[in-house]
């Protein structure tokens, strides 16, 4: 009965999926009292979400309940905190909904591909009630937390619905970076007309998006452009949406008029994604790419990987490469062994000279007997000096030591080769790749 009334108010009201599944759908009802009736709105929807649902749906539901009840209740709503005092249990519910895609954004961040968990519902509901009503709901909106935790991809999902629903507003997203780069480039040309187009691009937007903002920090001009282009869109109503790794007042040396504008509307955090939403997020990528995985290996990835969705997908995206290259099943032990740079077991691995040996030997197909033999034909020389090279740049042994380690060579030898790789580093493209590439082999952090 409560779900034929939510479903009403939803047909009636043309409330979108996506709307209805993070705003109606987890809603219970509480109890009834007299002619109150007390609906339940999930923990982390917090007093913030508690708010907006009553501007929002209050009206609605209770006009679709007079009807369809014939009894004009007063709503009340409240959080299971509030809710224990009357009596409840709270229930929590994923969103899913289909959206479609827009350009200029990346179009696969949408609010349909973010997972949700409690580490994010918050700033997940915060960005889509701004999404709902840009300008309104809350300006600016100010997502926050740690690399890798789905900033980004909420920052699109807002531009990507809002786009949706209304194609002729004007979104721009852009990174911190590019915004940085467009101001430094207008006062390099030093002509008015450049200026002014900034303006004209950045203050006329109805949505601006600026991601990472911390990069904005000490570069003055920029802080500078960027401050009045807030207050010309603030005061015109248009809705400013921006991230970054830290809340304002961890800013330091931040200027504190722009400080205390990130204050003025919501601030939302995300944090990091617990077990079950890192198995989520895994499930639906495993999914999404039709990859074909034991539940042992995603258990495996989920359970090593804790701090950030960008490294839970690249270990995914490695099997997939590993997978699509040799064709074969992906075993457990083949995926602890793809991915054992990933996951490294506590501690980084030490660059020894014995680790850079083996890794040159690998790359350039010279097995370890050859590396330490006599040989000096340029296939065998070449690697041995790379290997002399780097064992001089990236330890702190000595010569003589990686002379004894390359079959006893007395440490002139090691210069000589150490030498030839340093010059042809400098002026040979070539060389530099190779060399950087295997550096990132022994090393990839
Ligand atoms: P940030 O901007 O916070 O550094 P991103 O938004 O770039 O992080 O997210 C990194 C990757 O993880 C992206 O590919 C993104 O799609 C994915 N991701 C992050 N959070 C989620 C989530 N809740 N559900 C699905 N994918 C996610
Ligand atoms: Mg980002």
């Amino acid at each position: 009965k409560w779900e034929d009334i939510l479903q009403t108010v939803k047909e009636e009201h043309e409330i979108t999926q996506i709307s209805f599944d993070t705003w109606l759908k987890p809603l219970e009802i509480c109890t009834v009292d007299d002619h109150k009736l007390y609906i339940l709105v999930p923990e982390e929807m917090n007093i913030t979400g508690l708010k907006y649902i009553t501007r929002r749906y209050e009206l609605p539901l209770k006009v679709t309940i007079a009807e369809m009840t014939g009894i004009e209740y007063e709503l009340v709503f409240v959080l299971p905190e509030e809710a224990k005092k009357l009596k409840t249990s709270p229930k929590k519910q994923p969103v899913t909904s289909e959206l479609a895609e827009r350009s200029n954004l990346n179009p696969s961040y949408t609010f349909d591909t973010f997972v949700v968990g409690s580490n994010n519902r918050f700033a997940q509901s915060a960005s889509l009630a701004v999404a709902e009503s840009p300008g309104e709901a809350y300006n600016p909106l100010y997502i926050y937390g740690g690399p890798g935790l789905g900033k980004t991809h909420l920052m699109h999902s807002i531009g990507n619905f809002i786009l949706e629903q209304n194609p002729d507003l004007r979104v721009l997203y852009v990174t911190s970076e590019e915004f940085t780069n467009e101001v430094i480039e207008s006062i390099r040309t030093g002509n008015a007309t450049a200026m002014t187009k900034l303006r004209e691009k950045y203050r006329t937007v109805d949505v601006l998006m600026i991601d990472d903002i911390q990069f904005i920090i000490g570069k003055e001009s920029t802080q500078e452009e960027f401050f009045h282009t807030f207050n010309v869109l603030h005061a015109a109503g248009k809705q400013i949406i921006l991230t970054s790794d830290k809340p304002p007042k961890e800013m330091e040396t931040l200027e504190e008029r722009i400080q205390s504008r990130f204050e003025w509307g919501l601030m939302a955090d995300i944090g990091v994604p617990d077990y079950e939403t890192r198995m989520a997020i895994l499930r639906r990528k495993v999914e999404a790419d039709e990859m074909d995985l034991s539940d042992d290996i995603l258990n495996y990835i989920a359970t090593n990987i804790k701090s950030n969705i960008r490294e839970l997908e690249g270990a995914l995206n490695k099997l997939l490469a590993y997978s699509n290259l040799v064709k074969t099943e992906i075993t457990m032990d083949i995926a602890m062994k793809e991915l054992q740079n990933i996951i490294t077991p506590d501690k980084p691995k030490e660059i020894t000279p014995q680790l850079i040996i083996e890794v040159v030997s690998e790359h350039c197909q010279i097995s370890l007997e050859q590396m330490i033999s006599k040989n000096r034909s340029s296939a065998v020389a070449r690697p041995r000096q790379i290997a002399m090279y780097l064992c001089k740049n990236m330890t702190n042994i000595p010569l003589e030591s990686i002379g004894k380690l390359l079959g006893g060579r007395d440490h002139t030898t090691i210069m000589h080769g150490v030498n030839k790789i340093t010059e042809e580093y400098e002026t040979n493209e070539n060389t530099r790749t190779l060399i950087e590439t295997i550096k990132k082999k022994i090393n990839p952090n």
